[in-house]
């Protein structure tokens, strides 16, 4: 079955490479050199020569002397059988041709029998023995001899003329087999031209088949090579699957190992969750006692403010600078409080000479002992940290929602501006209370904005001089036209008071205020006087104003904070010339007077609580008047020089300072709204 699975294509190409006939019937053609592929005329031809031997005894003699091979048919009875014994069939076709090619083999073949002369079987035949040549004169014996071979010669005339029958029938015989080896030979050629179309065919389409083949051998070569390549690729695919699943396995372990984890995870989660939720609860409920504290803490602080009085009065004195004389010691004592010397001082003595008084003896009257006792006293080595630390809670009161006013009095040189903003360079430690104050406020408004509350500050400089307010953060054209302010009510009816003209500038961080500072240092008026610049003849007042809220609440407070460096409190010497210049400075010095004095009544009036407060016969009242009143808490600083030549001066300093510690302004009340 195998032949018939094989595809045509495959079929011929093992026959071409067996190198296998075609056609592989038996070719019914004759074979290249076979007689038969003469046609009949050539046969008629070949036997020709027995034709004209026939015609003649002599002829046929010479013909069979000259061609041995065909008289054979003639001369031997043997020859005669062989001729006669075939019977040519009547029918043409394979068979009578080989039939006709067995009888002309056999003709060829014929030399097998030796060719003999006519004669020379006829005398044993006769049995006549050849005379010897007669003598001529033997008529008889030649007569006799001419009869003898006479009667040879008729019987071999009969006998030719048997042969020659028998060879027309042959001839007929033949012709006939001619006749249908012609149409046999016509078929076959037919045959032959028809097997040639078809051979060329298939040499056609072997031809095809063979570009067929090649082309299939081609592409065939082409589909292995792809086939290779694809194997190849298999091979790169099958690695890459290993790979691949060998990283999926590993991917399935870490994502189980992940899914456990997960699930472990998730189990935390939700029992940090719940965590949560109870840390939320006890959260919102520790803000709320937190608030309550903040409340509370608040109330004590303030009450702590009250207890501590409403109105303080804190003393400083200034260290002796290089190049001043060094003061009598004892000039100025500080002596211990009842708690020893632990205890932050609280009192001080001032001894003071007077060389008009003298004694009887008229030796020199010892120096008049003067005691002052104040909230607290800052000797000439006290920081200006140390300082702060006393005023810190103070300012923190403005958070809270009470009005401060810190103010810096004495007189020119004792130090109120480097109380106040600090020593002239950048050293830290100089720094004075309001940058101080500043950072501190800041720096709680951001600890109480986790509690829920947000503060704004913004900042306002001016200076008051000579009953002028001018706005010492100025710039541009505002700046060269002076800065010059009013002082007005924020709006009809309305408590709050505002400096127009002025900027009012927020601030949040150091750096802010740090610039604010520089540049009103810069605006500070430096005219100069007889003693000092006119700086010193002017109030300079540093106000920030502080807005609270806590929205969660929907609470508000909001209040002032003041820091004030007064004007040089000093009297104008009585012995100067009066000069355009010092009628000047008179007038200088009698608004600065008026105006320190016209404080002192406030402060007085507020603490004996009378009808009327003046606040508006200075313009330095009237700006703090919100700032001075019954909710309001107050700190003065006497600054004090050390040296004994400003001892009349310390004198009235420490005298107005000790009136006003004698004040008592009613219980504060916190600005809330
Ligand atoms: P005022 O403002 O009262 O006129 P100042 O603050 O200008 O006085 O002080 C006068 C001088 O004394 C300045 O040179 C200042 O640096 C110096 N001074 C004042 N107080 C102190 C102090 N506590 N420590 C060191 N130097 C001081
Ligand atoms: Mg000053």
């Amino acid at each position: 079955m195998e032949p018939q699975q094989r595809s045509p294509l495959l079929e011929v190409k093992g026959n071409i490479e067996l190198k296998r006939p075609l056609v592989k019937a038996p070719s019914r053609l004759p074979l290249p050199g076979s007689r038969l592929k003469r046609g009949p005329d050539q046969m008629e031809d070949a036997l020709e020569p027995k034709k004209k031997r026939t015609r003649g005894l002599g002829t046929a003699t010479k013909f069979a002397s000259s061609h041995p091979r065909a008289p054979a048919l003639t001369t031997v009875p043997q020859t005669q059988g062989q001729i006669s014994a075939p019977k040519v069939p009547k029918k043409t076709g394979p068979r009578c041709s080989t039939a006709v090619a067995t009888v002309l083999k056999n003709q060829k073949s014929g030399p097998a029998v030796p060719a003999q002369k006519p004669c020379t079987a006829a005398p044993p035949k006769l049995g006549v023995k050849k005379p010897s040549k007669r003598p001529a004169w033997d008529l008889k014996g030649q007569i006799c001899d001419l009869n003898a071979e006479l009667k040879c010669c008729r019987e071999k005339t009969q006998t030719l003329d048997q042969e020659n029958q028998q060879l027309r029938s042959q001839l007929q015989e033949a012709q006939q087999q001619a006749t249908a080896l012609g149409i046999e030979r016509r078929t076959l050629e037919g045959e032959l031209a028809r097997v040639q179309a078809q051979a060329e065919q298939g040499q056609q389409e072997l031809e095809n088949l063979s570009t067929h083949v090649l082309e299939l051998e081609e592409r065939l070569g082409t589909q292995e090579g792809l086939v290779q390549e694809l194997q190849k690729e298999q091979l790169g695919f099958q690695e890459e699957r290993r790979r691949l699943a060998t990283l999926l396995e590993e991917q399935e372990r870490r994502l189980q190992a992940s899914e456990a984890a997960l699930s472990g995870s998730r189990a935390e989660v939700a029992s940090l969750r719940q965590e949560a939720a109870a840390q939320a609860a006890l959260l919102a409920e520790r803000g709320e006692r937190l608030h309550g504290l903040e409340m509370e803490r608040r109330r004590l602080h303030n009450q702590l403010q009250e207890l501590k009085g409403n109105i303080r009065v804190f003393c400083r004195v200034r260290p002796v600078l290089p190049g001043e004389p060094t003061p009598t010691p004892g000039f100025l004592l500080f002596p211990s409080g009842p708690g020893g010397p632990s205890d932050p001082p609280t009192h001080l003595s001032l001894f003071r000479s007077d060389e008009r008084r003298g004694t009887l003896s008229g030796a020199p009257a010892p120096p008049t002992r003067h005691d002052f006792s104040f909230d607290r006293i800052f000797p000439p080595g006290s920081g200006q940290d140390e300082v702060f630390e006393e005023i810190a809670m103070l300012v923190q009161s403005a958070l809270d929602g009470y009005p401060v006013c810190i103010f810096a009095y004495g007189q020119t040189g004792s130090g109120k501006t480097f109380t106040m903003e600090g020593g002239p360079g950048a050293d830290p430690q100089e720094e004075g209370l309001i940058p101080r104050a500043l950072r501190h406020l800041f720096s709680v408004a951001q600890e109480l904005s986790s509690q829920g509350w947000t503060y704004s500050f913004v900042a306002s400089y001016v200076e008051i001089y000579n009953e002028t307010v001018r706005d010492l953060l100025a710039t541009g054209t505002r700046k060269a036209q002076g800065g010059e302010c009013e002082i007005r009510r924020a709006g009809p009816g309305s408590e709050e008071l505002t400096v127009t003209n002025a900027r009012y500038v927020p601030v949040s961080c150091e750096k802010e205020v740090e610039a604010l500072l520089y540049l009103a240092r810069q605006n500070r008026a430096v005219a100069r006087t007889a003693q000092n610049e006119r700086s010193s003849r002017s109030h300079s007042v540093f106000q920030l104003q502080i807005s609270g809220e806590h929205a969660g609440r929907g609470l508000q407070c909001g209040a002032p904070l003041n820091l004030v460096d007064l004007a040089g409190s000093e009297r104008l010497d009585p012995g100067l010339a009066l000069g355009p210049e010092e009628r000047e400075r008179l007038r200088e010095t009698q608004a600065i007077n008026s105006s320190l004095s016209t404080l002192g009544l406030v402060i007085m009036a507020l603490s004996n609580k009378e009808s009327h407060v003046p606040y508006r016969n200075s313009k330095l009242t009237y700006l703090l008047q919100n700032s001075l009143g019954g909710s309001a808490k107050m700190l003065m600083f006497v600054n004090i020089s050390p040296l004994e030549e400003n001892v009349s001066e310390s004198l009235n300093s420490l005298r107005f300072a000790s009136k006003v510690n004698q004040c008592v302004i009613g219980t504060a009340q916190p600005n809330r709204k």
